[in-house]
C-alpha cells in the first residue's frame, strides 16, 4: 500500500480538475470556495469554483467544481467539470445514487470519506484503474465537533499534487476566522488529521480499461415541455428518495422492548420514517405499535431521540451495517405515474 504523495510526475497534475460530489450540509460547496481561493490567493495559480445544487437543502445532492491551472495558463471554461482528474465524495451513500466516478481519468484520484479500505471501495465505486484514498472525514468531524469538508480538503491536499497544504490551511484558517472563530483551531485540527490519517493504494493505470464515462444527464423536462405550473407528475416519487446520505454520523438506534408506544417520536419526525402497525394488547383492545424505523428516509436529525419519554430511542454512531440490519420497511402501495 502507497502512503507517499503522489508526485507531478506520476499524474502529470500541473494544472487540476477536481470535482466535489456531495450533499448538502457537508460543506463541499465551502470546500471547492477554499480550494479555488487558495489557488489564486495562496499558490500563484489561476483557479475557477462553480457548484451545481438544488434548493440547497439538506440532504440534496451537490456537486462543487474546481479548476487550478499555472498563472500561465488561462482558465476559459466555465463549464462543470465532465471528465475530472479528481473526484471527492463526502459521503459514501453517495455510490448508492450517483455515478460518482463518471469521466474520472484513467490515472485520477478518487478521495472518499469512508470507513471503508481502498479495495472495498474500488468494488462499490467501480473504479479500475488510478489512485483511491480513504479517510473516515466523518469520524474526525464527530470527534472535532466540526464538518466533514475540512477533514476532505486535508485528504485532497495529501494526495493532489498542485494543492499546497499550508496555502490551504491558511486558507482555511482566513476563512474560519472571519466568520466563525470559534470553530478556526478546530477546523484547522480536522484538516490536519484529514491530511494524516488517509490510506492510500494506487491501482496501475491499464490501456485497456476505458474510463466510466460522463453522461451528460437529460433531463425529459425543459422549459419546452414540462406541465404548467412546473407541477411534478410522477406519483409518489418521494416514496423512491434515499435520505440516507444526509446522515452525519449518527442515527437513532430502536430497542422495541422499552417502547411505550406513545408516538412522540413520529410526531417530531420531519421524514415519516416510524412504521406503526395495528396490533390487538393484552386486555383484547387494538391499537397502533410502533414496529421500528425505516432508515432509507432518516436524515439523522435525532429529534425522535430527545423525545422519547423512555430508553426505546438513543443516539447511535452510524456503522456501515446497522441501518441495513434493523431497517423496517414501509409497506407504501406503489403507483407509477
Ligand atoms: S417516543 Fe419512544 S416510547 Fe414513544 S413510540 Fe417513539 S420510540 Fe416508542
Ligand atoms: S433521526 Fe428520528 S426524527 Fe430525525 S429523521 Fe430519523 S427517525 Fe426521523
Amino acid at each position: 500500500m502507497d502512503t507517499q504523495k503522489i508526485t507531478d510526475s506520476d499524474h502529470e497534475l500541473n494544472s487540476a480538475e477536481i470535482r466535489l460530489e456531495s450533499i448538502g450540509g457537508l460543506g463541499a460547496n465551502l470546500a471547492g470556495k477554499m480550494l479555488a481561493e487558495a489557488g489564486v490567493l495562496r499558490m500563484g495559480l489561476n483557479g475557477f469554483n462553480s457548484a451545481s445544487y438544488g434548493s440547497e437543502k439538506k440532504g440534496t445532492p451537490v456537486k462543487s467544481f474546481v479548476r487550478l491551472t499555472p498563472a500561465n495558463v488561462t482558465i476559459r471554461g466555465a463549464n462543470p467539470i465532465e471528465e475530472p482528474d479528481v473526484v471527492g465524495v463526502f459521503h459514501e451513500a453517495l455510490f448508492k445514487t450517483q455515478n460518482c466516478i463518471a469521466g474520472l481519468k484513467p490515472n485520477g484520484i478518487l478521495v472518499v470519506n469512508t470507513t471503508k479500505t481502498p479495495d472495498e471501495i474500488r468494488k462499490l465505486s467501480g473504479l479500475k484503474t488510478g489512485t483511491i484514498v480513504c479517510v473516515d472525514a466523518m469520524d474526525i468531524a464527530v470527534e472535532e465537533k466540526t464538518r466533514v469538508n475540512t477533514a476532505m480538503m486535508g485528504a485532497l491536499c495529501r494526495e493532489v499534487p498542485i494543492l499546497d497544504p499550508e496555502a490551504v490551511r491558511e486558507m482555511i484558517r482566513d476563512t474560519f476566522q472571519g466568520k466563525y472563530p470559534g470553530l478556526t483551531e478546530a477546523n484547522i485540527r480536522t484538516f490536519d488529521r484529514g491530511y494524516a490519517e488517509v490510506v492510500t493504494k494506487v491501482y496501475e493505470p491499464d490501456e485497456d480499461v476505458v474510463p466510466t464515462a460522463f453522461v451528460r444527464p437529460v433531463s425529459p423536462m425543459g422549459y419546452k415541455t414540462q406541465p404548467l405550473g412546473g407541477v411534478i407528475e410522477a406519483v409518489g416519487n418521494s416514496i423512491l428518495k434515499d435520505l440516507s446520505a444526509s446522515r452525519q454520523g449518527f442515527l437513532p438506534a430502536f430497542e422495541v422492548e422499552q417502547c411505550i408506544h406513545c408516538g412522540n417520536c413520529d410526531q417530531v419526525c420531519p421524514d415519516m420514517c416510524f412504521v406503526w402497525e395495528p396490533q390487538t394488547n393484552d386486555k383484547g383492545k387494538t391499537f397502533m405499535f410502533m414496529q421500528g424505523i425505516d432508515y432509507q428516509y432518516c436524515k439523522g436529525c435525532l429529534k425522535c431521540v430527545d423525545v422519547c419519554p423512555t430508553d426505546a430511542l438513543s443516539q447511535l454512531r452510524e456503522d456501515d451495517i446497522y441501518a441495513q440490519e434493523h431497517i423496517v420497511k414501509h409497506q407504501f402501495p406503489v403507483y407509477q405515474g
